[in-house]
């Protein structure tokens, strides 16, 4: 593959697999160090899951992001104040053409291009195999393939018959066509909150299978979003947070129990909360009805569910269309699966969630899910991985303290990724806006949005730990 720029052979750079957010991110950072890379995808254009013309995009065109525009930018290229608080995906997508753009990434950049497989043979050597057939030799890689590449879906979706039309939410573009017909949304987490919403706009009727509950918080507390308040927020109420956020929070959008979904499983403050504005009205007027779990399936295509919040009475529903909202499963095609082992919890065994251990020629980025922005968390990844990289070189001194140092730690570290609840102290709107930007969940909550307690789930990170961890260990080496 001879680099069309700056004829560098591919043995002497980084490949890139994937020009999203965490990609661009990447791609920013080793151009800043001055380390050769390419970049690929197999989409036409750079911004990920964001380009709104992709039809393997997870986003709609209609659906809100629910980080804020302050939580969702690199440093380095604010978000135009002409842009709403909460963006659509095609204002993030020109957002991150500009981001590539201002650093002139595009020049690096391969379209069309997807990473088959990439294979360490020793140590900084890479063959990599592109889907234009070419083979070649990179130094390392980073791989920023996203965590929506797995869709997961539940057993007993191999049971639908075909005369009910069924997809998973990663392909769901809106509630045209719907106009007549019944629809059932199955999973508890934020994509099936929107989806119900979006498809309550056009369905005849809309059924929300739930099988966990979980707490819904308003994009803006205060008039100020969630997120952004969280940050700003000085330490005040300690142990009462709790208590008073989940009444401020009943007394704005109300409590999900009385409005008819199954109960949270903790509280708020621990809580996987799904961000909405709309669902609980939408539950509330009877557009959206809430049904607990489903436990089986006829022929015919009749599913019968638990009724909400109910462990013993049962359902039936004879839905046209089923959206199953059940998450993704962590991992990666493209590489063996011998490079990135396991944890006995199923996640991959990464450093800080995205360092392979025991090794500098690979980083992926990006692998957990977090409540709020996760662009800063990208960012800090990205940027290790490019220091990382820089000092690995050829011809950069081999004892780096900095490198060593960040091995040292890597080594020594116990968990993947940080999930346990964090202090719990903070403001009241630090911990509202916490519910939004940074709140805290156990690993069992984290199994929650896949639906089915199914293993191999791209893990929950607590955002706040992750992000503090990132920046003490990216402080190593700057
Ligand atoms: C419905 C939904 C809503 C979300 N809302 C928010 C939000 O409001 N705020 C927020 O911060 N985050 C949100 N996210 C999280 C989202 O994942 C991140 O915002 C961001 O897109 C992650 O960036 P990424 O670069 O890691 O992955 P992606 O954006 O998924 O990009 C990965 C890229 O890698 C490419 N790729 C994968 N495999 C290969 C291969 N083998 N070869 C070549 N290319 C490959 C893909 O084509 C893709 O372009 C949401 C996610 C979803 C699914």
């Amino acid at each position: 593959m001879p680099d069309p720029h700056h004829q560098i052979p591919t043995r002497e750079k980084v490949l890139i697999i994937g020009a999203g957010p965490a990609g661009l991110a990447a791609a920013a950072a080793l151009k800043a160090l001055e380390v050769p890379f390419d970049l690929v995808d197999r989409a036409a254009h750079v911004g990920g899951i964001w380009d709104p013309e992709r039809e393997d995009s997870p986003v709609w065109p209609t659906m809100e992001m629910i980080s804020s525009r302050e939580h969702t930018q690199y440093e380095d290229l604010l978000q135009p104040v002409s842009y709403p608080e909460f963006l659509s995906p095609g204002q993030m997508a020109k957002y991150l053409r500009a981001y590539a753009a201002r650093h002139d990434l595009t020049e690096h950049f391969r379209p069309r291009t997807a990473v088959r497989s990439a294979r360490p043979f020793e140590e900084g050597v890479w063959q990599v195999e592109l889907s234009t057939g070419e083979i070649g030799i990179y130094r390392a890689v980073i791989s920023a393939h996203g965590i929506s590449e797995r869709p997961h879906l539940p057993g007993w979706a191999q049971e639908i018959p075909s005369s009910v039309q069924v997809m998973h939410s990663k392909d769901w573009k809106g509630a045209d066509g719907l106009e007549g017909k019944r629809v059932l949304v199955v999973g508890s987490g934020q994509s099936a909150a929107d989806i119900s919403v979006d498809a309550a706009r056009r369905a005849l009727e809309v059924r929300w299978s739930m099988r966990t509950g979980h707490w819904v918080v308003p994009r803006r507390v205060a008039g100020i979003p969630g997120d952004v308040a969280a940050s700003r927020e000085p330490s005040a109420l300690g142990g009462l947070n709790q208590k008073i956020a989940e009444t401020v929070i009943r007394r704005t959008v109300g409590d999900p129990v009385a409005a008819g979904l199954p109960a949270p499983q903790g509280g708020l403050l621990e809580d996987a909360v799904i961000v909405s504005d709309d669902v609980l009205d939408r539950v509330r007027e009877g557009r959206v009805t809430p049904a607990g779990e489903v436990t089986g399936i006829a022929e015919d295509g009749t599913i019968t569910h638990r009724a909400s919040g109910s462990d013993t009475a049962q359902q039936t529903y004879a839905p046209d269309v089923i959206v199953l909202a059940t998450g993704y499963e962590s991992g990666a095609d493209h590489l063996p699966q011998d490079v990135v082992p396991r944890t006995a919890s199923g996640e991959l065994d990464l450093f800080l969630g995205a360092f392979a251990r025991g090794r500098d020629d690979l980083v992926i980025l990006g692998q957990q899910r977090v409540s709020g922005g996760v662009l800063p968390i990208l960012v800090e990844q990205a940027d290790i991985a490019a220091y990382m990289m820089a000092a690995t070189r050829e011809g950069a001194a081999s004892d780096s303290p900095a490198l060593a140092q960040f091995r040292r730690v890597r080594a020594g570290s116990e968990s993947a990724v940080p999930a346990k609840p964090a202090s719990r102290d903070g403001g009241l709107l630090g911990r509202l806006g916490g519910v939004l930007g940074a709140h805290r969940v156990t690993p069992r909550a984290a199994l929650t949005t896949g639906d089915d307690g199914a293993e191999n789930l791209v893990p929950v990170a607590d955002r706040d730990t992750l992000l503090a961890r990132l920046r003490s260990v990216r402080g190593l080496f700057a």
